[in-house]
């Protein structure tokens, strides 16, 4: 049996319930063997966060020079930071045979569906727009001016949904994550793994 992990990249306007979704999954679904993708960042880091957990803090010219040495897979320009996946680290866990969410934006999605057409996208979407803003209040990493600048964006955000595999909304928790499983079990079962995996299986069965 050959190893090919599969991506799975996620997609949300910021505040949607992202981050907790993938972390529970990853908690609560250990036979599904999911990693996630720590992605490079210029942001500043929030009180509660942990370099090289939540995101590896990099200075915009160690970033740049990632750039210029074609260190990532994909990495775009978010709210006036920059963000990107390290193309080391995603070969080295789909080789192994990992399965990998990458919680990234609209632009680098893009930038992976072009690259690895057969990795897998899922849009996740907010029950309201006023939800939205409670969340992001709630959440109390950014100040006023940080959280209007994101509510902002999320008209840009959302027009990119059509472009994805899956459509999610997290009106509730527990029902987003056990559609999430479904979507995930059933593209491990996809044509193209599938036949990938057990290919001397099917080469031995149509011997003559
Ligand atoms: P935050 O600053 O709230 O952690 O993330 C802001 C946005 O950047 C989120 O939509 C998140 O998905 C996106 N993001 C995080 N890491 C990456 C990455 O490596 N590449 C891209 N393109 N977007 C990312």
């Amino acid at each position: 049996m050959k190893k090919l992990g599969i991506l799975f990249i996620i997609s949300a306007p910021s505040g949607t319930g992202k981050s907790s979704l993938i972390k529970s999954f990853i908690e609560k679904e250990k036979s599904l063997k999911m990693n996630i993708s720590i992605s490079f960042t210029t942001r500043d880091i929030r009180p509660q966060e942990k370099n090289g957990i939540d995101y590896n803090f990099i200075s915009k010219k160690k970033f740049k020079s990632m750039i210029y040495k074609k260190e990532f897979l994909e990495y775009a320009k978010v709210f006036n930071n920059y963000y990107g996946t390290s193309l080391k680290n995603i070969n080295r866990l789909l080789s192994k045979g990992k399965n990998v969410f990458l919680d990234i934006d609209w632009q680098g999605a893009q930038q992976i569906k072009k690259k690895i057409p057969y990795s897998k996208s899922i849009f996740l979407l907010p029950p309201s727009k006023k939800e939205l803003f409670f969340r992001l209040k709630k959440r109390n990493q950014d100040n006023k001016k940080v959280i209007l600048n994101r509510m902002k964006n999320f008209s840009t955000e959302i027009k990119h949904y059509l472009e994805y595999d899956y459509l999610l909304i997290n009106d509730n928790f527990d029902r987003a994550l056990s559609n999430l499983k479904f979507i995930v079990s059933a593209c491990k079962l996809s044509i193209y793994y599938q036949s990938i995996k057990y290919k001397n299986l099917i080469k031995n069965l149509l011997k003559k």
